[in-house]
């Protein structure tokens, strides 16, 4: 009786350990695309805002395009451009130059806002602003404008709380730039689905 036990209880201990080996290996494969927390883990309303900037350098069509991408994928993602720079649920968009620090089209930071005004956070953690800043210089030497707009779309897609998503699948996320998917492409809207709750 004693053994009996005793040997049960082994294989118990045995099923315990090829389900926790059988999780782990599901961990490491089944990868996110986007971050844990940003503006919300469900429905949000963002307030949308563009810097003179955009306009000066002539990429208003590629900005409004490339955030307008992101609506109607969930109505639980919900996107206005605002007339002034908002403090909280704000992406506020600069176009430059040059971006200092930095060799890329476009690149986003995100801040949280508190007594001392705008700081900066990681992008798992909760956050009021996220500030995608663009370079001219290197946009415009870029292949076509289909390209241009890959990374205006791409770079939303990073404010709306996205990761890369180098996999292999279509998506706007990826780090390749194919012109012909600067729009959000089936995985990219599964995976907005996924973080809205929607
Ligand atoms: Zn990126």
């Amino acid at each position: 009786m004693k053994f009996n036990k005793s040997v049960k209880s082994i294989k118990i201990a045995l099923v315990a350990l090829v389900l926790t080996a059988m999780v782990g290996v599901t961990t490491t494969f089944a990868a996110t695309y986007y971050h844990d927390y940003g503006f919300a883990k469900g429905k949000v309303y963002i307030n949308y805002w563009k810097d003179s900037s955009v306009a000066s350098f002539g990429y208003t069509s590629y900005s409004n395009t490339g955030i307008n991408n992101w609506k109607n994928i969930t109505g639980n993602l919900n996107i206005t451009e605002v007339k002034s720079s908002p403090t909280y649920f704000g992406i506020v968009t600069y176009v430059g130059n040059s971006i200092p620090g930095f060799d890329v089209y476009g690149v986003v930071d995100h801040f949280k806002y508190g007594l001392t005004g705008f700081k900066q956070v990681n992008p798992d953690d909760q956050r009021d602003r996220s500030r995608v800043r663009m370079d001219h210089t290197n946009l415009k030497s870029m292949k076509n404008n289909a390209e241009k707009q890959y990374a205006f779309t791409h770079e939303f897609g990073h404010a709306v709380g996205l990761k890369h998503n180098n996999s292999g699948v279509a998506s706007v996320m990826s780090e390749t730039i194919i012109s012909t998917r600067n729009t959000p492409q089936t995985a990219d809207k599964n995976n907005i689905k996924l973080k809205y709750k929607n």
